[in-house]
């Protein structure tokens, strides 16, 4: 069976799509997760585009031992170069160059001829190729590009070096059909097409990204790209979940594999949707919450007497355990360990101790813990909160029908001073907003505020996403509590902190240049 090569670029295409900024630590749990899933290439960021990227790229080059981690990068000198540099430390350094194809781009933004693309893809390729001993090169808006071109464009970066050659479908308008059509005309019309593999990459513009992945396998292409819940500019890319798990349950039709530990899809489409605040639709295929569920009366009776009348994926083929494992006020420190490390953490003894303090706290108010509500704690402890320039110490609400809100608010500040502070607002979450506003003392803009549940029940924990312009910088921020106002509070304190984080980091950054 072929085995087909899993390129996630989560890191990249989904990182840059509208809204989501992670920071440092949670690019580097992301990372470490898809090492867990077995992708074969990590796409980590795009070295050249800022400092933050190039310092995640590093990192991420450097400690993920069992992947390729590849970069994004312009046809120049001095981006491939700042690639290098950020990449040379992994265990397989791999580039991954673009230009684009496409008779509008040449025209519109490159402002360049044909030839002149050509020449500077080739000198790309060949100047890559002194230092990385793989070299991909993607032909962007390659599905709008014409043929004849295309293939020349190939052939000549194959001649360069190139060994992965990408046909991305930047912008979405391809057919399932005309792109397995593409595959095959290159095959047919590139000689030296066979020294190099084909990648795929696809965005789901008019809702065809996993379908055009699935026929790219089918004519050829051994590589695909695809993010986390397909997650990415605009529409978004294809879906790994759906590919991978198309790819295993009708391996009879593609007859290709990939390495995937499957096992690990549904905890990791679970840590992406929370680090993004993006939530998984629940309709939506292998990782949604109703993915398994049976509604229909027929459906249920026929699952009951066989599974397989109505379901083809099981839930425990991608990590979705029957049965949720309860934690609850009795359960000891030994339960909770134990119950993290099923879950696939493995945490210093300090971690667990400020953790299991969180958790006893949690098991007064809530009368079961679920694995959802764990990593909630897991991730509030450990990724979103981790800077903590202002902090929560309490907070109080008079809300009071038909009349004006009032919040207090007891806060930490950067200096280590504890301030205390009252606004009004006409609901109680912009009146809480508007004292922490006074608080840090300059304007914030929130542009988006989300709330939802962990889980079912009343006492559910309730989960905030925020996203603000604060310091001439857009963050997110989450916040995690039984209570809706104080994860408000504790999210939008979050994105202050992320905010702060950021320019603490580019003024250091400055620094070193001078
Ligand atoms: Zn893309």
């Amino acid at each position: 069976m072929r085995k087909i090569n899993i390129f996630d670029t989560t890191l990249r295409d989904g990182e840059q799509s509208a809204g989501i900024n992670l920071n440092h630590s949670e690019k580097m749990e992301v990372a470490r997760q898809l090492e867990r899933l077995g992708v074969d290439i990590i796409e980590a960021g795009f070295p050249a585009s800022s400092k933050g990227d190039f310092r995640a790229v590093q990192e991420i080059a450097n400690t993920i031992r069992n992947c390729s981690v590849t970069g994004l990068s312009r046809s120049n000198m001095k981006d491939i170069d700042t690639s290098w540099d950020a990449l040379k430390g992994g265990a397989e350094p791999r580039l991954h160059l673009f230009l684009a194809t496409s008779p509008i781009h040449m025209t519109y933004k490159l402002k360049m001829t044909p030839e002149q693309v050509l020449e500077a893809a080739v000198e790309a390729v060949k100047y890559a190729k002194k230092k990385f001993s793989i070299v991909q090169f993607s032909a962007e808006d390659a599905t709008r590009s014409d043929l004849p071109f295309l293939a020349k464009v190939v052939k000549e970066v194959i001649d360069a070096g190139a060994t992965v050659i990408n046909i991305p479908d930047t912008v979405g308008y391809i057919t399932p059909k005309e792109y397995g059509q593409i595959f095959t005309y290159l095959k047919d019309n590139v000689p030296n097409i066979g020294q190099a593999q084909l990648s795929c990459h696809c965005h789901d513009d008019l809702g065809m990204a996993v379908a055009n992945s699935l026929a790219a396998i089918e004519h050829g292409a051994s590589q695909v790209e695809c993010t986390i819940n397909g997650i990415g500019e605009r529409a978004g890319n294809a879906a790994l979940e759906e590919i991978s798990v198309a790819l295993h349950i009708r391996n009879d039709f593609y007859q290709a594999k990939t390495g995937l530990n499957l096992q690990q899809i549904k905890k990791t489409s679970t840590l992406v949707s929370k680090l993004t605040g993006v939530v998984v639709p629940p309709n939506k295929a292998v990782v949604g919450k109703n993915a398994f569920a049976h509604e229909s009366g027929i459906h249920q009776d026929g699952v009951l007497k066989e599974k397989t009348t109505y379901e083809i994926i099981s839930p425990e083929l991608v990590g979705v355990p029957s049965n949720d494992m309860v934690l609850g006020k009795h359960s000891g420190r030994h339960a909770f360990r134990n119950r993290m490390e099923e879950l696939g953490y493995t945490l210093t003894t300090e971690e667990i101790n400020n953790l299991f303090v969180s958790f006893k706290e949690l098991a007064d108010k809530k009368k079961e813990i679920t694995d959802d509500d764990l990593l909630s704690l897991l991730y509030e402890e450990k990724l979103g909160s981790a800077v903590k320039f202002y902090e929560l110490k309490s907070l109080q609400v008079q809300y009071v029908t038909h009349q004006v809100t009032t919040s207090t608010i007891s806060m930490t500040t950067p200096d280590g001073e504890e301030v205390h502070e009252a606004c009004t607002g006409s609901g109680s979450v912009e009146a809480i907003y508007n004292t922490l506003e006074r608080i840090i003392g300059s304007k914030v803009h929130l542009e988006d505020y989300r709330i939802q549940a962990n889980t079912g029940g009343r006492d559910a924990l309730a989960e905030v996403f925020v996203k603000i312009n604060f310091n001439e910088m857009t963050s997110s921020g989450r916040g995690t509590a039984q209570d809706v106002l104080e994860a408000s509070a504790k999210a939008y304190i979050n994105a202050v902190n992320r905010t702060l984080v950021q320019k603490q980091y580019k003024e250091e950054m400055e620094n070193l240049v001078r």
